[in-house]
């Protein structure tokens, strides 16, 4: 039986182990913390809030995702978002305006102008662009219009990557709306042809856990059958003559092992890798190009509240804040609307995203001036009144890895590294894409 070295205990390093175990090999996974899950974390804190301090939810698109977490007996335990929570915001003129669920209420809308809307309707008529290296803000702008680049994609994107569509690359963010181009002329040709095969789909599930989303992480633990290597830093990556990989690792106390396997996975985040030595990797300084996938810094501020503090029904997933309305957050989730049980009876729990590529430094203002700068936001947008009854920050100094334009060059050079040297392949966040359907597909 062969055996398998897989680095990192995150989502991607255990997607990696169940698929190793699947196809018969040994696995070890090698985690330099004391529980598995990378970002994916959760706490109920003793106030009885339940805090997810990366992920909140996962988007079940497809089937074959839902088909393997039934494997894996996680899905018997999802539980769904609030029907309601599909009710979305943004910020126009420092007020919260509903996104339209329809065509009547995209009419209606405040959400975007007369003449944005009129613009909307000229997208079937664009031509396809010539370039295949657009970024997202280029093909939104020339295909939607500026407004829909301001409202819609601006704050969206900020919401998902805490990121601008200036940065991110469109084949690498979002392949299939480039595909969509490529083969229909436009998307909204490319989502007609779609729509049979849309339709013959299961609905999206947008879906969390009982005990958060870390939940994720112990039930895909309980069926991964493989060594797991908690507090085990990997420090140093040696191939033996293309017949194996020697790892060495230190443990909690500093003490050091050196263990050898036919092959390894690495799912270290990019900003890792170049902190281990690697000896005698053909195509070395292509593990100098792994770690260019930008990151900024995002600070998630968690607020308690009684439920009477705050005037606005939180009557949805929560709002996103475009960049053109000039505030200091990104976002807020109305997270006790979003999943059941998030806050205690008569209470609510709001979680807001400050920073990002937008405003780095808002994310690394100190404890007290990030709890001010959000407590005012709130009350101006939601009409919060009084002290929070709960606060705490999640900061993540690297967040996430964007897809930019050098996302093609990272795959081509993980491809190479894979080609050139025996046994040896890379996935995480960095390489697949961020979302949890992304690591899950590895
Ligand atoms: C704040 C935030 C919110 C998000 N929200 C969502 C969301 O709502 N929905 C969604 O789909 N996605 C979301 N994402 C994205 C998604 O959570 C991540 O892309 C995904 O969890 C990354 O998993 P990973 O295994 O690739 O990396 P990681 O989770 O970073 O795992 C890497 C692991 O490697 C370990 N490690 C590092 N160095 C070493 C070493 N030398 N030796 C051994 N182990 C090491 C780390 O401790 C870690 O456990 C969010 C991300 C963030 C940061």
């Amino acid at each position: 039986m062969k055996s398998i070295a897989i680095l990192g205990g995150g989502l991607s390093g255990l997607t990696q182990a169940w698929k190793a175990q699947k196809s018969g090999k040994k696995v070890t996974i090698f985690e330099e913390n004391s529980r598995l899950g990378g970002v994916i974390q959760s706490e109920r804190t003793k106030e009885g809030f339940l805090l997810d301090y990366g992920p909140n939810s996962l988007s079940l698109r497809k089937q074959n995702l839902s088909e393997m977490l039934e494997q894996l007996d996680i899905l018997d335990h999802a539980i769904d978002a609030n029907v309601i929570a599909k009710k979305r915001f943004i910020v126009r003129a420092g007020k919260l305006v509903a996104l339209p669920l329809n065509f009547p209420t995209f009419l209606s809308s405040r959400f975007l102008s007369p003449t944005g809307k009129l613009r909307i309707l000229l997208e079937p008529f664009i031509r396809k662009s010539k370039s295949s290296s657009e970024s997202v803000a280029q093909f939104i702008e020339r295909r939607l219009g500026r407004e829909v680049l301001d409202y819609a994609a601006n704050p969206f994107l900020g919401g998902v990557f805490a990121a601008r569509p200036e940065t991110l690359s469109l084949p690498n963010a979002f392949p299939a709306l480039a595909e969509m181009e490529r083969q229909n002329g436009s998307i909204f040709r490319g989502f007609l042809a779609s729509r049979k095969k849309f339709n013959r789909m299961e609905k999206t599930r947008l879906i969390s856990f009982p005990n958060g989303m870390e939940e994720l992480i112990t039930r895909f633990e309980m069926k991964v059958q493989c060594s797991i290597l908690r507090k085990h830093s990997a420090k140093e990556i040696e191939s033996v003559h293309q017949n194996g990989w020697k790892i060495k690792c230190t443990s909690e106390n500093g003490s050091q092992s050196i263990l050898h396997f036919d092959e390894l996975i690495c799912t270290l985040p990019a900003t890792q890798i170049s902190s281990i030595k690697w000896t005698n990797v053909k195509n070395s300084k292509d593990l100098n190009v792994l770690s260019t996938a930008p990151h900024f810094p995002l600070s998630l501020v968690f607020l308690g509240f009684e439920r009477e503090q705050i005037e606005h029904p939180l009557d949805g997933f929560g709002f996103l804040v475009p960049e053109l309305e000039n505030r200091k957050i990104l976002g807020t989730l109305f997270s006790s609307t979003l999943f059941s049980n998030r806050a205690p009876e008569g209470k609510v729990l709001l979680t807001t995203f400050v920073g990002g590529e937008r405003q780095p430094h808002l994310a690394e203002m100190n404890d007290g001036s990030l709890f001010q700068s959000v407590s005012d936001e709130l009350s101006c947008l939601l009409g919060v009144k009084g002290k929070p009854i709960f606060q705490k920050i999640k900061r993540w100094p690297l967040s996430i890895p964007l897809p930019d334009s050098r996302m093609s060059e990272r795959k081509d050079a993980a491809r190479r590294l894979s080609s050139l040297n025996n046994g040896l392949s890379f996935s995480g966040s960095h390489l697949t894409g961020v979302s949890l359907p992304n690591c899950l597909e590895g």
